[in-house]
């Protein structure tokens, strides 16, 4: 059974590193390339505050000992809370 790792947001203690999608890109392609991170950050235009979205690529690092990109998020924004079990 694949157990997915769960993680909070705080996105109020965001600092905008983007170090949570190099850390990602990294787990899924080896690679440091944002553009490859499940995580997203983004500025919002219009207010100027920072957003995260996860997208669907993410797998909840299974294989990892926790989450790469809260094991990487310096702030506190992002932190691993426990697993889920997949019902299937
Ligand atoms: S690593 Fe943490 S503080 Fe840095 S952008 Fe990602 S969520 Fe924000
Ligand atoms: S849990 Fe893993 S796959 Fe999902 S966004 Fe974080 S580093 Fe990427």
């Amino acid at each position: 059974m694949e157990r997915r790792k769960q993680i909070t947001i705080d996105i109020e203690k965001c600092n905008g590193c983007r170090s949570c999608e190099l850390a990602c890109s990294f787990h899924r392609l080896k690679t440091f390339d944002p553009s490859n991170s499940s995580i997203r950050v983004y500025r919002n235009d219009g207010e100027g505050n920072l957003e995260l979205s996860i997208i669907s690529t993410c797998d909840g690092c299974p294989d990892e000992t926790m989450p790469l990109c809260s094991l990487f998020c310096s702030s506190g924004c992002l932190s691993y809370v426990g697993e889920l079990a997949d019902l299937n």
